[in-house]
């Protein structure tokens, strides 16, 4: 058990709540370390207002909750208020968001409600269009979250180097004729390249392509078009995406943006049609990881389309 002196002294801090002992009561106080830098998320920073306004109500609820006595209560929302008009938060909006909270009458046992029969959505913050959507969502019944922007911290190097010199995405791989093929991948491109090339060979192989054989869309290309080649060695990485379900959104709005002639299918995730207005704004990074010049056998293409082709059309003559 910790012990208190005579008098006023501050005793220990639990879950950031501060012990004082006076002469016959012990008194609760918010505790806030020293070097604590008064920095919250900023009025006029690129956020929701919704997001901004619940920095104040956090800070707010706090108080209220932790605050044993009025004179502590008053000192922490004097506290509050300067700290907040230090970040750019208007007093009106300080002063609505203490009015509301004394007039909901928290108190201890306060428990924030929890709608949890609802579905979650998360929006991103784009001024003047999340707010008519939020609201419009919210009256169908989803419980709408607004998650504050990206910090400099997110931008920052994590410490961990996770670029491979091989790393998992999306990729185009050219044919001769001009059309091209999008596919991802959660191992290294050459890897993925390499099953294609093998694909394609045993696809070659065959006189007649059966809906069982499972050949890639590549493979078909080239079966339907022997004299096409696929210019692996201008395979790209047109984006880095290690998280599997990133990578299969990213591989569908990839499909919708640049529609390759080649693909059989628009991946397996499904994006609805009302993104095709927006899909055009995806940044596609051509070059941004040229193939790796790897142990990958070229064997294929030319080579066997041609055999191939003399091979099918020497069958057909029989
Ligand atoms: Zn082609």
């Amino acid at each position: 058990m910790p012990s208190f002196g005579k008098g006023i002294k501050s005793g220990p801090t639990v879950a950031n709540v501060l012990i004082t002992k006076r002469e016959t009561r012990l008194d609760l106080s918010v505790h806030k370390k020293p070097n604590h830098s008064d920095r919250y998320l900023r009025y006029d920073s690129y956020n929701h207002p919704i997001v901004k306004n619940s920095v104040a109500y956090s800070l707010v609820d706090r108080a209220f909750l932790v605050g044993s006595s009025d004179f502590e209560l008053k000192a922490e929302l004097d506290y509050i208020r300067d700290v907040l008009i230090g970040n750019g938060y208007p007093q009106k909006v300080i002063d609505k968001v203490i009015f509301r909270r004394k007039m909901s009458g928290i108190t201890k046992n306060f428990a924030p409600k929890i709608e949890d029969d609802k579905p979650f959505l998360s929006l991103p913050y784009i001024k003047g269009i999340t707010a008519i959507l939020s609201s419009k969502l919210t009256k169908l019944g989803f419980k709408v979250f607004f998650p504050s922007g990206r910090t400099i911290s997110s931008f920052l190097n994590k410490g961990k180097d996770k670029i491979t010199s091989d790393p998992p995405g999306v990729y185009e791989i050219p044919c001769s004729c001009g059309d091209t093929y999008i596919g991802r991948t959660m191992r290294p491109l050459n890897h993925r390249l390499k099953e294609h090339a093998d694909s394609i060979d045993a696809c070659l192989k065959k006189t007649k392509l059966k809906e069982e054989d499972n050949f890639s869309a590549l493979a078909h290309h080239i079966f339907e078009n022997p004299s096409h080649s696929i210019n692996f060695d201008q395979a790209q990485l047109i984006a880095i995406v290690p998280q599997l379900l990133k990578q299969k959104i990213r591989e569908a709005l990839e499909i919708a943006k640049n529609k390759p002639a080649i693909n059989k299918d628009n991946g397996e995730f499904h994006i609805s049609e009302i993104w095709e207005p927006i899909t055009h704004k995806l940044k596609t990074h051509k070059k941004l990881h040229p193939f790796p010049k790897g142990p990958i056998s070229l064997r294929s293409t030319r080579t066997a389309a041609i055999n191939a082709s003399a091979k099918i059309r020497a069958m057909a003559q029989q």
